[in-house]
């Protein structure tokens, strides 16, 4: 189904923890929760709003800050 808010669709919860986790990784500015739509109920990420509960999980935040420091590196290597 289409949505007005042209946001990426995620069918399931766990698609959209991941999706989240993702934003944090990558962005400076990430998506801080989401939300079930319900134009086309499917989840959408937010900026809007608190962080959402599961980003102040100890194993979700060591997560990131792994990945984050994986990226460091490779962007590393990369500009040589
Ligand atoms: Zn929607």
């Amino acid at each position: 189904m289409k949505c007005n808010s042209k946001k990426n669709q995620y069918y399931t919860e766990d698609e959209a923890v991941e999706a989240l986790i993702r934003s944090y990784i990558r962005f400076n500015k990430p998506a801080t929760s989401y939300y079930l739509c319900s134009e086309c109920t499917c989840f959408h990420l937010t900026s809007h709003g608190p962080k959402h509960p599961l980003l102040s999980r100890p194993e979700v935040i060591d997560r990131i800050h792994k990945e984050q420091q994986t990226q460091d590196w490779s962007q590393h290597l990369g500009r040589k």
